[in-house]
């Protein structure tokens, strides 16, 4: 693994996103936010944090039943501290986004790198986007691998952020399960 890089893990986090809504359109489930059965702490810090200012961030473990809170104070990134690397594994890790985005490219590696459970964001309006995987990961190297690559090729040639998010989302569709749960 790249040394620093956990440090600058969600750096780019919407910082290079465009100030539009680039990703919904690629949610390929969409369900009411009552169908979500996310435990209640991380309901209940989605609730609080829809509409924080700063990224805040939940790190939840499904099975010791811990959560943990952290935040770096700034509007677009959280860097998370080397402590946290073991306790992310298979935890949900949930945050908001003070834009109102669904997830981002970096959320993505997020959930990959880590080997996190599920991914989650808030928007402002309450909204929630979910990523976990279908079933067991297998290929997930690769699929980082891939996702750097396009990454690569957006820097050196070009393109939209829309265009990037649409051959990283299509490198990864068959594995994950991305939902949009909306308060309607
Ligand atoms: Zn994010």
């Amino acid at each position: 693994m790249k040394k620093g890089f956990w440090m600058t893990l969600w750096f780019l986090e919407c910082l290079i996103s465009k100030m539009t809504d680039h990703t919904k359109g690629f949610v390929r489930q969409r369900g009411n936010i009552f169908e979500d059965v996310a435990d209640v702490r991380i309901k209940q810090f989605e609730s609080a944090n829809a509409t924080a200012e700063v990224e805040n961030a939940l790190i939840f473990n499904s099975s010791r039943k811990i959560s943990e809170f952290w935040t770096s104070n700034l509007k677009h990134t959280i860097f998370f501290p080397e402590r946290f690397r073991i306790k992310m594994i298979n935890s949900i890790v949930t945050h908001n986004h003070p834009r109102g985005f669904d997830l981002s490219i970096a959320d993505i590696l997020t959930l990959l790198r880590n080997n996190l459970a599920e991914i989650r964001a808030v928007t402002s309006n309450g909204d929630v986007f979910s990523m976990k995987y279908k079933g067991k990961l297998i290929n997930k190297d690769k699929l980082i691998d891939d996702i750097e690559e396009i990454q690569k090729d957006f820097t050196k040639n070009g393109g939209s952020l829309e265009d990037e998010f649409e051959q990283v989302y299509n490198a990864i569709k068959n594995d994950v399960e991305y939902i949009h749960y909306t308060k309607q």
